[in-house]
């Protein structure tokens, strides 16, 4: 939280008002950061059936999207679960060094290149201005929000076909194993990055505009003038896609013994 952070002084309504959906990366960060199984804190929700982050369990089957749970029952106006209640109304984030990238970028919005802030949001009216935000700071999380989204449902349409391909279903504690594998994998191709270059790389993203497809799945034509982000988005793919063959392979004999 900085300095001109109006969230200090607020009741944090964000915190119970929504559902937090969130990014394989913040399930992967939390749960490896505090030491908790997935299961521990995320809940799933039916997702739309051209929802490219939508997971399927099953061979056909509807597709689910994570989103963080709440406490106590998991409806509106109950807090997320990693909320800490204080005196007089007042709370915190518990996890804030590690709360997923929705709340690190709310309000704001990358609306082409710039940052902008969102009006339909629970902040006190007049409490977020441009002015005294570091615009900075937001522009770099909300370039890498970009790129993790369009990272995540590069994984899950992978994990999608290898569970159409393999005809078995798989649980819910089969896709959590297989985002912390996963991503301990990709974390090590973003550490071979030097960590400056890194946001060099993420502004590759957010400089295409909202509307831009996942360089993931698009046919980039013509190439990018960076052959370094080249390098990235092939290491990203090849990444996920070995991994998904490894882990196609060393399922096999479970789903060749449960057809
Ligand atoms: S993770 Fe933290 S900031 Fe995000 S909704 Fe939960 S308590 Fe609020
Ligand atoms: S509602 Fe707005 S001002 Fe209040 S804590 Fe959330 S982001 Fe900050």
């Amino acid at each position: 939280m900085n300095a001109f952070s109006p969230c200090a002084a607020c009741g944090k309504p964000c915190c119970a008002n929504y559902t937090v959906s969130i990014v394989g990366v913040d399930a992967w960060t939390i749960g490896k950061q505090l030491f908790l199984p997935l299961e521990s804190f995320l809940i799933t929700f039916p997702a739309a059936e051209h929802n490219e982050s939508g997971f399927v369990l099953a061979p056909g089957g509807p597709r689910h999207e994570i989103a963080l749970d709440k406490l106590g029952r998991y409806r509106k106006g109950n807090p997320c679960i990693f909320w800490i209640a204080l005196q007089e109304g007042y709370g915190r984030c518990g996890i804030y060094p590690y709360r997923p990238l929705v709340c690190q970028t709310y309000p704001a919005f990358q609306q082409e290149e710039v940052v902008a802030l969102r009006d339909d949001v629970y902040c006190p009216a007049r409490s977020w201005n441009l002015m005294g935000m570091d615009v900075t700071l937001f522009r770099r999380r909300l370039y890498r929000f970009r790129m993790e989204r369009d990272l995540y449902a590069y994984a899950v349409q992978a994990w999608n076909r290898a569970v159409e391909d393999s005809a078995a279903p798989r649980s819910l504690s089969q896709y959590y194993a297989f985002l912390m594998n996963l991503y301990e994998h990709l974390d090590r191709v973003r550490q071979s990055i030097p960590a400056e270059r890194r946001q060099q790389l993420l502004s590759h993203w957010g400089e295409r505009g909202p509307g831009a497809p996942n360089p993931l799945v698009a046919d980039l034509t013509p190439r990018p003038a960076s052959p370094e982000w080249q390098r990235l988005l092939e290491n990203l793919r090849d990444t996920v896609d070995g991994y998904i063959v490894a882990w196609h392979q060393s399922e096999r004999p479970q789903s060749r013994a449960a057809a």
